[in-house]
């Protein structure tokens, strides 16, 4: 039988991730998070998840993977390389990070297994996907496939951001009550600076936009 009692939340300490986190804890009795060190550049990014889960009560387990950043190194990882302040005419965006969803996915998986979970939710979005193949629906639901004939148990990728733009984002956040939370917490900026961020890189952009969206539509309500 199914554990729909608890579940695992991928959580990174940006916008999306931290999201999913409300939305798991309005609807599972318990949620754990897991969350990656990969020598991300801003190692602000894993205080904010830490700082996150303080605040909700929430258990949360830090994996080394440390070795993804010495196999690929990207912009989001190294100093030297500077991020892709617009998409490249072919190919991913330099911020994109290879192999980086399915593996943390996998841990997450191998994680939950070990405590009788069966569903993991994730805050990726094709409507948002900036061109990283590995946000998009089709290859969720393959990897869940795999996943399930990997550990032959019963995972269910959970993905609640997957078709909703970052309007509806802000939207579905404050709608959880957690809007000061993600404003004031959570790090989605490529320079590393919290809040409202840089304002010019691709995240920020993204970000400020989606709320300057969802605060004009509010007031007219
Ligand atoms: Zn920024």
């Amino acid at each position: 039988m199914k554990n729909k009692k608890e579940a695992v939340v991928v959580l990174s300490g940006g916008q999306d991730s931290t999201t999913c986190l409300l939305w798991a804890l309005k609807k599972y009795e318990k949620v754990y998070a897991v969350s990656f060190d990969y020598n991300q550049r801003h190692k602000k990014e894993l205080e904010c998840a830490a700082k996150i889960c303080e605040k909700l009560g929430v258990e949360q387990k830090v994996l080394d993977m440390t070795l993804l950043n010495e196999l690929a190194p990207n912009s989001l990882t190294r100093d030297e390389i500077k991020v892709d302040e617009s998409a490249p005419e072919t190919g991913t965006p330099n911020t994109f990070v290879e192999g980086r969803n399915m593996l943390f996915l996998t841990y997450a998986a191998v994680y939950a297994k070990g405590r009788g979970i069966n569903d993991i939710i994730t805050g990726v979005s094709q409507s948002d996907f900036s061109g990283y193949p590995d946000c998009r629906n089709v290859f969720i639901k393959s990897l869940n496939a795999t996943l399930n004939l990997a550990m032959d148990y019963e995972f269910e990728i959970i993905t609640p951001l997957m078709w909703i733009d970052k309007e509806e984002t802000w939207e579905l956040a404050d709608s959880l009550g957690g809007l000061d939370i993600i404003k004031e917490m959570t790090l989605t900026c490529y320079n590393g600076i919290m809040g409202e961020g840089c304002g010019h890189c691709p995240a920020c952009r993204l970000r400020k936009k989606g709320f300057d969206l969802y605060m004009s539509r509010r007031k007219q309500i």
